[in-house]
């Protein structure tokens, strides 16, 4: 190759590491400020609703992870400005990603730890799956809407959150060839807590499930299962979250 060729050869190759650092480095980069900001709004939220919240506040695990995954990634293009905002977003088919404190809620409800299998209903964008991957060993997901399932698929697989398996089908029967499971998280609104779901939920587990029919007063309730199989439940706070459809859910 001639000197000038060999130069410019070289500098192409320069530019195209340069752009590949800045693409692969940008997302854990991108709008922490943004993510810090909505961090603090969770805190302020959790200390409006002392009842709900258990303790000294969500847990700062939950927090940290939730300061970290990049939640603009999972709303349509055309919501990504206000992604950080707490409230719910449209995500496509009449269905929406629930707002943060929602999500640090619930992830904090059932006290998910490092060794722990989980379930959640309604996969949705993807995020409350993602925020529950850094937190425990396995999380399944299962959404209705074929869709919005293999989308979110996509979208974990391609962001690496690989303790996640997605699938399509009725949340409401849960997914007994896992079962049992430490935590469960039911994130669309049944007219009553799916029993199904009560008998996969392990000795000493918690499963969060948002109770109402869809144009009346939903409130979020927390089931347990004590170590001696016996059931307990508490209505925490009212919510408003979309059906759960299929099934006998409504
Ligand atoms: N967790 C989602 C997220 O992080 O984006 C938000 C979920 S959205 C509030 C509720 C989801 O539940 C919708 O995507 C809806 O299609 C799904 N859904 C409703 N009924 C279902 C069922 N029987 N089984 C599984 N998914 C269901």
């Amino acid at each position: 190759m001639r000197p000038l060729a060999l130069c410019k050869a070289l500098l192409a190759a320069v530019l195209a590491s340069a752009a590949a650092m800045v693409s692969t480095s940008a997302p854990a980069q991108d709008r922490l400020a943004e993510r810090a900001a909505m961090i603090e709004t969770i805190k302020w939220h959790a200390r409006s609703a002392p009842s709900a919240v258990e303790g000294q506040g969500i847990d700062p695990a939950v927090l940290q992870t939730m300061g970290k995954v990049p939640r603009h990634f999972f709303v349509p293009e055309e919501q990504r400005g206000a992604a950080y905002r707490d409230r719910p977003l449209p995500i496509g088919y009449g269905q929406t990603i629930s707002q943060p404190f929602i999500v640090a809620l619930m992830t904090d409800l059932i006290n998910v730890g490092p060794g722990d299998v989980v379930l959640e209903i309604g996969t949705g964008s993807g995020y409350q799956a993602a925020v529950l991957s850094p937190l425990a060993a396995k999380v399944y997901s299962i959404e209705i809407i074929p869709e919005l399932g293999e989308r979110a698929a996509a979208r974990l697989a391609e962001l690496r959150f690989d303790n996640v398996e997605v699938k399509v089908g009725d949340g409401y029967y849960g997914w007994p060839a896992h079962a049992p499971f430490d935590g469960i998280v039911v994130t669309a609104a049944a007219s009553h807590i799916p029993p199904p779901l009560v008998e996969q939920l392990a000795k000493g587990g918690r499963m969060v499930v948002p109770v109402g029919g869809p144009f009346a007063t939903q409130f979020l309730m927390l089931v347990e299962k004590r170590r001696d199989g016996s059931i307990t439940t508490r209505q925490l706070l009212p919510v408003a979250f979309v059906p759960l459809r299929g099934g006998r859910a409504q």
